[in-house]
């Protein structure tokens, strides 16, 4: 089958073809993202109003690549998918109807995709990884640990309680004046400093459950900021290298936690651990996950970073998997702001 993905639910303008083969394989047949970050950089962060904007202005031009890449005509589409939520609305609107556009005219079922299970079901597509699994999702909205019993079965074993990992680094950028988005900035000063030197805390980690904390994080590392100020380079790298090094640790620690969780739960199987969303592409985060996978003797798979952050294939697959199920939806299908993972719809079992 040949889906046709859309994605606008944040700051990417996106859309792809990707095929599932019968035997359940996928690839992608083309993959076009078009990022916002130039529109929104001056603001430091994701203007919602001009997010949508300019998703209404490239929508058309990106999916018209997309096709044509693919050397497809719309009449070729077995279904099309596009983000339902959660998102920023205005954003999500734009997407899914354009997609209930397509749909209509080319008599083509409508698949309506949780952006989330989209992030949670790439490595099926990357690395064809059977269920069940045990995903760890950090991106710019969402920090938890996921067991991914199957499409649409999803059972959160632990969320942040405040702010996601990726806005963690967003705002940790911003503070120390680095540019946005702040992931790839604080990983790129954190080279070259010192991550020892400020000594940050590491929040809710002496509690056994499997939540994370960041926003106080935040606060501590603007008091070192300040305590250091007026900041040099020198201490800006120091800043961001100790940031990171929190963080990872708490990342790691609480991935064996997980991990254990796991292999209490399912004795006899070795742990597939998946990490999916923007902030999987950081390198120190994800060498330290590949200690924690070695030690607990587990599987970790880290799809490449084009398909960690947002982008149309991923969208495209959950369609293909949903649609495999015969799970499709009508015109009526709403645009949503908040859609949490464990709401989804699973079909007959
Ligand atoms: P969600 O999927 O929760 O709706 P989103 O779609 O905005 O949020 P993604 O596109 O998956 O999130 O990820 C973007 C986030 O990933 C940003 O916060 C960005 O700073 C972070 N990020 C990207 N690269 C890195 C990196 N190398 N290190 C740390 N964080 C990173
Ligand atoms: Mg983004
Ligand atoms: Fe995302």
């Amino acid at each position: 089958t040949l889906i046709l993905g859309i994605e606008t639910s944040c700051d990417e303008t996106a859309a792809a073809i990707v095929r599932r083969h019968a035997d359940g394989r996928g690839e992608i047949v083309s993959n076009i993202v078009r990022s916002q970050i130039e529109e929104h950089r001056p603001f430091g962060g994701v203007v919602p109003e001009l997010a949508a904007r300019a998703h209404v202005v490239h929508l058309d031009a990106i999916i018209r690549r997309a096709l044509d890449e693919a050397g497809t005509a719309l009449s070729d589409l077995d279904a099309i998918a596009a983000t339902a939520g959660p998102g920023l609305i205005g954003g999500v609107l734009v997407g899914l109807t354009t997609g209930k556009a397509l749909a209509a005219a080319s008599g083509k079922p409508l698949v309506a995709v949780n952006h989330l299970e989209g992030h949670a079901l790439t490595a099926r597509l990357t690395d064809g990884v059977q269920f069940p699994y045990l995903m760890l999702l950090v991106s710019g909205g969402h920090s938890q640990f996921v067991l991914v019993r199957g499409v649409g079965d999803y059972q959160r074993w632990g969320s942040t309680i405040d702010d996601a990992l990726g806005e963690a680094f967003d705002k940790a950028a911003k503070l120390l004046g680095l540019g946005y988005p702040g992931g790839p900035e604080v990983e790129k000063a954190a080279r070259a400093g010192d991550p020892t030197r400020f000594a940050l805390p590491r929040p809710l980690l002496r509690e056994k459950r499997l939540d994370f904390s960041f926003s106080g994080l935040k606060t501590a590392l603007r008091l070192a900021a300040e305590s250091v100020a007026p900041v040099s380079e020198r201490d800006i790298a120091d800043l961001c290298a100790s940031f990171q090094a929190a963080v990872t640790d708490i990342i790691a620690t609480r991935a064996r936690q997980a991990l254990e969780r796991h292999a209490e739960l399912f004795p006899d199987r070795q742990p597939v651990f998946v990490v999916a969303g923007g902030v999987a592409a950081n390198r120190a985060i994800g060498g330290a996950l590949r200690a924690v996978a070695e030690e607990t003797g587990s599987r970790l798979v880290i799809p490449p970073p084009a398909l960690c952050t947002d982008n149309g294939a991923m969208i495209a697959w959950a369609g293909a998997e949903r649609l495999a199920l015969g799970l499709v939806d009508g015109f009526a299908a709403a645009a949503r702001p908040r859609w949490p993972l464990d709401e989804l719809d699973k079909g007959a079992a």
